[in-house]
């Protein structure tokens, strides 16, 4: 249930209101608008009297609403988050805050995630990624290096000023993610319930990745378990999903995530072309059409010797490809600005 207050609703009548709220045993969202007030109700709203609620003197309207995900709805939030990833937010994604995050699938040495570090910055990127511990299909894969992958791309941000992002795969592992900037939850890990409702304890910002077979619901749902606990601070990305058709692609880029999220959803959705066409050839093109569909970022695979790679070779892009690609979605961003 949503209400929406009059404009001249005066602090204390807001105070007073929650607290009644409070009493029937509701969370409530308050989202303070330009032009509105809005008030999400969360919890079992069914015993609510909404003709008790409309009658107040300072509501204006009384909305019911049947989408399963609240704390991340549009309605209760109808202006766009802007989630921050520092806390000056020196870098933000989401309301008209753009940014790129790129960086190598795998940390595998000190030189490498210095050396990619340093180009992708050159290049624009506002972010570093760098996989420390490595969800792999098969166990005889490269698994990452672990705490010693977290280290090296600490010294990497302190090398080049780069927040830093990596992904998490155990709610073992997260006393190592402290000094961490975004904690990603990949593909794999999308509907792993506790290690979300772990997240949601913390302050950290979450990026929080589609899973291979999930529908957009899922996703919200998946965000909503983080923000549910408290943290509110949570980036979606569309990375591909598994289709009829991945044959001359990993996945299918769901393209029409951007504008159906950011319509459900008051919060930044970006794009990994990398892990959603598996092939270098076709991430330029896809980060652009992204850009044009909406991102809010855009994350990618770079690597300083691509064919050398531990994981994910084929998708990254030499750090030449993606100075390239950085100024054409530049350019794209102009053409498409409102
Ligand atoms: C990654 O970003 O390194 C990764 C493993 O991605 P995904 O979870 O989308 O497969
Ligand atoms: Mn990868």
């Amino acid at each position: 249930m949503i209400v929406i207050l009059k404009q001249n609703t005066t602090e204390a009548q807001l105070n007073n209101f929650t607290g009644w709220l409070a009493s029937q045993g509701l969370d409530v969202h308050i989202s303070r608008g330009s032009y509105e007030t809005v008030i999400g109700l969360i919890g079992d709203t069914s015993k609510v009297d909404e003709e008790l609620v409309k009658s107040l003197e300072m509501v204006e309207s009384v909305r019911r609403i049947s989408d399963p995900f609240k704390s991340a709805n549009r309605k209760f939030h109808p202006d766009d988050s802007v989630v921050k990833v520092d806390a000056e937010g020196k870098v933000a994604f989401g309301g008209g805050r753009f940014g790129v995050i790129a960086g190598p699938c795998s940390v595998e040495t000190k030189e490498q995630i210095i050396s990619v570090a340093g180009d992708v910055k050159k290049a624009g990127a506002v972010m570093l990624r760098g996989g420390a511990f490595k969800p792999r299909t098969s166990p005889y894969d490269f698994q990452g290096l672990g705490a010693e992958g977290i280290r090296l791309l600490l010294e990497a941000k302190k090398e080049t000023g780069l927040p830093i992002i990596t992904e998490i795969l155990s709610i073992t592992h997260i006393e190592l993610f402290e000094d961490i900037d975004v904690i990603q939850v990949g593909a794999r890990n999308m509907q792993n319930f506790e290690l979300l409702k772990e997240l949601g304890r913390l302050k950290k910002t979450i990026l929080l990745k589609r899973g291979l077979a999930n529908t957009l619901k899922e996703l919200l749902m998946s965000a909503e378990y983080i923000m549910s606990g408290g943290n509110e601070n949570v980036i979606l990305c569309e990375r591909g999903i598994r289709t009829f058709d991945n044959t001359y692609t990993r996945n299918t880029l769901d393209l029409s995530a951007v504008p159906v999220l950011k319509e459900l959803t008051h919060l930044p959705v970006i794009v990994d072309p990398s892990h959603a066409v598996g092939s270098s050839k076709y991430v330029e093109s896809m980060a652009l059409a992204a850009v044009a569909a909406g991102a809010d970022g855009i994350m990618t695979e770079v690597h300083n010797d691509p064919l050398k790679a531990l994981c994910d070779g084929a998708q990254s892009l030499t750090p030449e490809q993606f100075d390239r690609m950085m100024s054409k979605i530049n350019m794209v961003r102009q053409a498409v600005a409102k």
